[in-house]
């Protein structure tokens, strides 16, 4: 028979257990034991001394079975609770591994971008076409950008000017000579990634009111030889767009186009240099050449006609003689620009040779040819300037050809304009012949 004594010792322990584990039930049982046996011994009943070893025997049996119990649980616990924590690290792991691949898998595709780009901009023959090409393949690469633009200096007017520019939105790019950032950027010859124009002191003070849209901004500056070329941009209306990463890509890009737009710029450069005569700005008698052999071809197909305009300045020698060379490259020069400014941009005005000059006129026949030439000696004769603090102007005789009254040959038509000059000279200089 189980005493209540007992029965309450083992609620004792089966509830300390429960609540706080296996070694206070152990401690607390123990004393609960060591209470009923101190009664026992009290009340001198030696039938229950059999009970109390017996008992006694049974709670260490439970207590230890309990023990394990609870050990194994808890194994139980920290095993799943390093399972969870591996899950987690799994998990984490594979994001980064996910995120890894996903950074590799743009770095690739923008590596692949830099290789076609590199190849399309070879081919571009101008310096236009690179620029564009530029503009829209770095416009489609960063997501995030909603503008790009190539601004390249001008270095006669040491200023910046819009090469090519692109949006999203397709509007117009109204900055033609760079924004605040571009300047910067020209300036220090170094690249820049703004987070947040507004916010940013650097350009704070000096930011207009076009820039406010630009609140995101990556720009690099086109780089040869320690020079800047121009400025490569793109930027966003929202903030913190781009990271130091694109910076990268934009120097990248920059740097290759630099070196393209470079050999594209001196190509132009010989290219107008050999077409162009220095002083005067205007063609060289070897293009008007040219230009005429196309144009008689031209217009044997389309049936037109066209003329040309032979000039020669009047008593320049007495000039040179008065007044000195110098003073006589002055007035060529003059007589270069009112030339210009007489005939219409698909006219070609060049310079024949000394102080000759010679126009070409597509599609206008003698008569028309004519008026423009009157046009032109009233024009010089009206320019006047100043040599040696004295007013003065020149006059010039001009002979008028057409097409194809005048022949069917480049040497046909030039020895006839030269006649007609001839003409114009042995008639009294200052007036335009065309009868011949
Ligand atoms: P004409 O009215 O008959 O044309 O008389 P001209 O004195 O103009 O005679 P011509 O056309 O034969 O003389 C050309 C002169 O122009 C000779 C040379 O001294 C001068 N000349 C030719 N080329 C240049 C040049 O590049 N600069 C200067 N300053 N003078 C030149
Ligand atoms: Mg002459
Ligand atoms: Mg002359």
């Amino acid at each position: 028979m189980i005493s209540p004594q007992f029965f309450i010792s083992y609620l004792i322990l089966i509830f300390a257990w429960a609540f706080s584990g296996p070694i206070v039930a152990a401690v607390l049982s123990f004393l609960a034991v060591a209470v009923v046996f101190y009664f026992c011994l009290a009340m001198k009943e030696p039938s229950y001394f059999l009970q109390i070893f017996f008992y006694g025997l049974l709670f260490l049996f439970i207590v230890s079975f309990l023990y394990e119990v609870q050990k194994k649980l808890n194994n139980r616990r920290l095993v799943y609770e390093k399972m969870l924590e591996d899950t987690l690290l799994a998990r984490e792991e594979s994001s980064k591994k996910v995120d890894l691949k996903k950074a590799l898998e743009d770095k690739i595709e923008r590596f692949i971008d830099l290789h076609r780009f590199s190849d399309v901009l070879k081919d571009k023959a101008d310096v236009n076409d690179v620029a564009d090409r530029m503009v829209a393949d770095v416009l489609a690469s960063f997501s995030n950008a909603q503008e790009c633009t190539l601004y390249l200096v001008d270095e006669t007017r040491e200023q910046l000017w819009l090469a090519a520019a692109r949006r999203k939105d397709n509007a117009v790019v109204r900055e033609k000579r760079g924004s605040v950032f571009d300047q910067w950027v020209l300036r220090r010859s170094r690249a820049v990634v703004v987070e947040d124009s507004r916010a940013d002191f650097r350009f704070g003070l000096e930011r207009n009111a076009q820039d406010i849209d630009l609140r995101s901004v990556a720009a690099s500056p086109l780089m040869s030889e320690n020079k800047v070329l121009g400025v490569l941009r793109i930027s966003s209306p929202e903030a913190a767009q781009f990271s130091p990463d694109d910076l990268r890509y934009l120097d990248i890009i920059s740097d290759l186009g630099a070196g393209i737009l470079r050999n594209r710029l001196l190509y132009k450069k010989m290219e107008e240099l050999a077409v162009h005569d220095s002083l005067t700005g205007l063609y060289l008698n070897r293009f008007f050449q040219s230009r005429l052999d196309e144009e008689i071809l031209r217009t044997q197909v389309n049936r037109k006609s066209f003329s040309v305009i032979l000039l020669d300045i009047d008593f320049f020698k007495r000039y040179n003689d008065e007044y000195g060379h110098s003073a006589g490259d002055l007035v060529i020069k003059s007589i270069a620009g009112v030339l210009q400014n007489c005939v219409s941009p698909v006219d070609t005005v060049a310079r024949y040779g000394g102080e000759e000059f010679v126009v070409l006129l597509p599609n206008k026949n003698k008569a028309e040819a004519m008026v423009i030439a009157e046009r032109i000696r009233l024009a010089i004769e009206g320019n006047h300037f100043y040599l040696r603090r004295i007013e003065s102007h020149v006059t010039a005789s001009l002979g008028v050809v057409s097409f194809p009254e005048a022949g069917f040959t480049r040497e046909e038509i030039i020895r006839l304009a030269d006649e007609n000059l001839y003409q114009a000279k042995r008639l009294g200089k200052n007036r335009v012949c065309g009868n011949i």
